[in-house]
């Protein structure tokens, strides 16, 4: 790592749960902590995501490893809050479409053969392990019940975690505009607002979702981006038995705190146009597409009605892997960037607080640093 000693001032760009995440545990360790933010928290990707917590189907090692430290870190939120409505372990049911994509077999053979906790069940098998799903809608090859994943609503989460960051007098500015880095002598400085308000820092954090990469780019480095647009949909409250996320071939479903379903697809995601003010633009049949889609898999086929929705770049680096630590060559600099941000929110914050307050790199990210993309 560039910085070789203890940083006691930290600026953070991004009110994400990246952002927010390392914001509490810098905060924890002792370090003085500004977060900028350009709207509200939770305004972007954190505000309109499924956050299934899970580590199935295959990866990388390494990164199936931080997926699972991920969720042990949530299972120890939830022994704290153990009421609470927007963090739920009742497992996940995956199937996939009846054609020659299916690879529940395979995939069921992977998990056990890595210890993930996994049960391939016969559609008429699933009512006596998970409620609420039509197994009609099951493929002949059948479902993966895993018991251990869970979902988080990221907007309580980051509220509980900022009450805490304040607690500690960590200091939130919103609505801030869009924030930079400043650099100075190959070194981060701190961090400028769009109207000129300087945080002067040892070290910064940039977490600020899919603008990670042409943040960086301006300092002339490269993290490769594969961000699309996504589309979340939130549906009115209703009287539903399901309690596990379902991730099926046309939608994934998962409960929310206040009853509604948040739903979602890659299909659904495609048919996204974007305006050419930069605007979104989100076909009503698309809504219908999916609420019907939801509505075929759940048991008692339910009319689901459509509340409200959020569309959005999802962040996802080059190589799908996360981007974590600090930059190459510019000591103080570090990035977040990720998908699966809700799986890895908290150990991110974590582990992203531990560097940079100690300077020393932590070997669970080593094989996810910048500077793989020189
Ligand atoms: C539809 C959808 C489904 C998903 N499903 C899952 C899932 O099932 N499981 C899972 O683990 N993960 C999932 N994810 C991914 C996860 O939600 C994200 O990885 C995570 O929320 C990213 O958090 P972040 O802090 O990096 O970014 P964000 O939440 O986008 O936050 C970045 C913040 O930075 C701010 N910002 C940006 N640029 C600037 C600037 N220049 N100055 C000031 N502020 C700035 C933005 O306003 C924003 O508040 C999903 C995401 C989406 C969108």
């Amino acid at each position: 790592m560039n910085s070789p000693s203890r940083v006691s001032r930290v600026a953070i760009i991004g009110g994400g749960i990246f952002g927010v995440s390392s914001a509490v545990q810098l905060a924890r360790r002792g370090a003085q902590v500004t977060l900028v933010t350009e709207g509200a928290l939770a305004s972007e990707a954190s505000g309109r995501s499924l956050s299934w917590l899970n580590s199935s189907r295959m990866r990388s090692p390494e990164y199936h490893q931080l997926r699972m430290i991920g969720i042990d870190r949530y299972r120890t939120l939830a022994a704290k809050h153990p009421d609470a409505a927007w963090l739920r372990f009742d497992g996940g049911l995956t199937w996939d479409a009846d054609d020659s994509s299916n690879e529940i077999a395979a995939v069921y053979a992977h998990e056990r053969s890595i210890g993930y906790d996994a049960r391939l069940l016969a559609a008429d098998q699933v009512a006596a392990v998970t409620p609420g799903v039509d197994p009609r809608a099951i493929t002949r090859q059948g479902a993966i019940f895993n018991p251990g994943e869970g979902w988080v609503d990221l907007p309580s989460l980051i509220n509980v975690l900022v009450e805490e960051f304040s607690a500690l007098g960590g200091e939130v500015v919103t609505q801030a505009g869009r924030a930079s880095v400043e650099v100075n002598n190959g070194r981060a400085t701190g961090i400028v607002t769009a109207d000129g308000r300087r945080f002067a820092a040892d070290a910064v954090l940039l977490a600020a979702g899919a603008s990670v990469p042409k943040i960086v780019a301006e300092v002339g480095l490269q993290i490769t981006d594969a961000t699309p647009i996504s589309l979340l949909v939130k549906t009115k409250p209703i009287n539903v038995a399901l309690r596990a996320v379902l991730n099926t071939p046309r939608v994934a479903v998962r409960p929310t705190p206040t009853g509604s379903l948040v739903l979602d697809s890659a299909w659904s995601e495609e048919e996204v146009a974007r305006r050419p003010d930069g605007t979104f633009e989100v076909k009503d049949s698309t809504f219908q597409g999916l609420l019907a889609e939801a509505s075929a898999a759940l048991e008692g086929n339910p009319m689901l009605v459509l509340d409200s929705y959020g569309v959005g770049p999802k962040p996802i680096p080059g190589d799908g892997e996360p981007v974590f630590g600090e930059l190459p060559g510019i000591a103080g600099y570090y990035v977040a960037f990720s998908h699966s941000g809700a799986t890895l929110g908290l150990i991110a914050g974590e582990l992203l607080a531990d560097e940079i307050v100690t300077g020393e790199s932590h070997p669970l990210l080593k094989t996810f640093r910048p500077s793989r993309f020189k």
